[in-house]
């Protein structure tokens, strides 16, 4: 199974059969959150996205190291070395120790991804612990001459680099085309050249984040964590990096140029980018001001959102569309998501009681096999979902006697279910918690048992009535051999 797979990559701009560097094990990392505020749905797009890569990875037999990290330090507003420190600002509105700001939004985003059902990462290494080991990358990218120092700040020399190595190949542009498109440089400017970026910053004197280094006080560039941490755990080379598209061009690609110049030796086998959110085709960001977070989605409490949305129906919304296509947000594509989550709950729960019979009408081998080509095909989940849609068809149809279904295939069913929508998409049961809710099953527990005692007297007209009555308020009762079950029907 898993020597079927192919994954798209971005750095040849194929899709290539996967072979890992170690037989039977994966090296992941991924760019994880910069803690200095709440993350909002379009990260956890992103987060989800290589969430369900994970979990194919491990069902597929592999044995995965996972390594997300935290950025909780170094991460300027601007992508090119200017603006204020993230961190340092949000402390000063807060009136928090920079560190405070980096715990509290740590905790908020590990209590996102719970929701979620996020599986935690094998690793989830910080900036702000692993200061010493960008440090003496930065002394090894000097001492290998692609870098310079200035006044306390180290530069990456990328002309110099790029004589050697392509430095637009991530996003397959020249560097000619790079810098006639970046900003010209003044006076002020320390740097050498235009894409020259930063490895190590010196610090203002009014900043509270500082370590001390061969340049004296300061901080590590954005870049130069993530080339640090993703070698120091997997290796100078390991098989996949990923992060969202926005990456590609400065961050990912800084990263390529820093790993090779230290180490002589791409870093990464397979880049994948995840595609973004948007809202009305706009890309959903903290500064455009529509990046509204998940707190707000669960209980509906947002200008854009009709209602509030489950976590569940929310990961289900966003695993029908492929990670590399672009994912547009509207109350109607989550409205219609929820009630597809809760048809293939629905029909997982009715494969509980389905009756065997001699022979299967429907092929289940077939519909197995689609599901691991879909998923083997770059993890195509749109594909996989309308397969578990067809098996949940079929599980219906099998409950209204309208096909049959031997034993031996309602076992393998049911595998096929646990496994993939479970395992794989990451879905769980969900039980709502609103008082409404609560009530119904109450009542609902109520109504059954006086239903009972009715069919116990044997007044069968009775019991059918209030059965029928019920099904046409849209609450389904199914007598069982286990006794009545009640669905409510979409
Ligand atoms: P940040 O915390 O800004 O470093 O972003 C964390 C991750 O979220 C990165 O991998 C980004 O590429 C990703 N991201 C940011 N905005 C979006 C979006 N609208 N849709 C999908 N992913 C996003
Ligand atoms: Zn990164």
């Amino acid at each position: 199974m898993k020597n079927h797979l192919v994954i798209y990559n971005t750095l040849t701009r194929t899709k290539e059969k996967f072979e890992p560097l170690n037989e039977g094990m994966v090296g992941l990392y991924v760019c994880g959150p910069t803690v200095y505020s709440d993350v909002h749905l379009g990260n956890c797009r992103t987060f989800i996205s290589f969430d369900l890569i994970y979990r194919y990875l491990l069902h597929s037999g592999f044995k995965v190291r996972y390594v997300r990290n935290i950025t909780d330090a170094g991460h300027l507003e601007g992508d090119r070395d200017e603006g204020d420190d993230k961190f340092e600002k949000k402390a000063k509105l807060e009136q928090l120790e920079p560190m405070e700001i980096v715990q509290k939004y740590t905790l908020g985003f590990h209590d996102v991804m719970r929701e979620f059902n996020a599986l935690p990462p094998s690793i989830e290494p910080t900036a702000t612990g692993h200061i010493c080991e960008q440090i003496e990358m930065v002394k090894q990218i000097i001492s290998n001459g692609y870098a310079y120092e200035v006044n306390g700040t180290v530069y990456f020399d990328v002309e110099k680099y790029n004589k050697e190595f392509p430095y637009g190949q991530l996003t397959n542009r020249q560097l000619d085309d790079l810098i006639a498109n970046t900003r010209e440089l003044s006076g002020q400017d320390e740097k050498r050249g235009r894409l020259d970026f930063a490895l190590w910053i010196k610090v203002k004197p009014e900043q509270i984040m500082r370590w001390p280094s061969p340049w004296g006080w300061g901080f590590p560039g954005w870049h130069i964590e993530c080339s640090a941490m993703s070698s120091k755990y997997l290796g100078d080379t390991f098989d996949i990096h990923g992060g969202g598209m926005d990456l590609q061009a400065t961050h990912h690609t800084n990263e390529i140029a820093q790993s090779q110049a230290c180490n002589h030796k791409a870093p990464v086998k397979y880049w994948m980018h995840t595609n973004m959110l948007t809202v009305n085709g706009v890309r959903m960001s903290k500064t455009a001001g529509n990046g509204f977070l998940p707190g707000e989605l669960f209980t509906g409490d947002h200008p854009l959102l009709e209602k509030g949305y489950s976590p569940m129906g929310v990961r289900f919304f966003m695993m029908q569309t492929h990670y590399r296509s672009t994912l547009d947000f509207s109350n109607e594509a989550l409205q219609a998501s929820e009630k597809g989550y809760a048809r293939l709950m629905a029909s997982i729960k009715t494969l509980e009681n389905l009756k065997a019979s001699a022979r299967s009408t429907s092929d289940i081998k077939e519909i197995e096999k689609n599901c691991y080509d879909a998923m083997n095909d770059d993890f195509n989940t749109p594909i996989l979902i309308a397969n578990l849609f067809e098996a949940s068809r079929i599980i219906n149809s099998v409950n209204d006697n309208k096909e049959t279904i031997t034993g031996e295939d309602i076992i393998s069913l049911k595998k096929l279910m646990h496994e993939f929508v479970f395992d794989v998409l990451g879905l769980k049961t969900e039980t709502s918690n609103t008082a409404s809710d609560k009530a119904l099953q109450g009542v609902m527990e109520i109504i059954l048992e006086i239903r009972k005692e009715i069919k116990a007297r044997k007044d069968f007209a009775a019991s059918d009535k209030l059965r029928d009555d019920l099904s046409k308020n849209n609450i389904i009762i199914k007598d069982t051999k286990d006794g009545s079950v009640w669905t409510i029907q979409e």
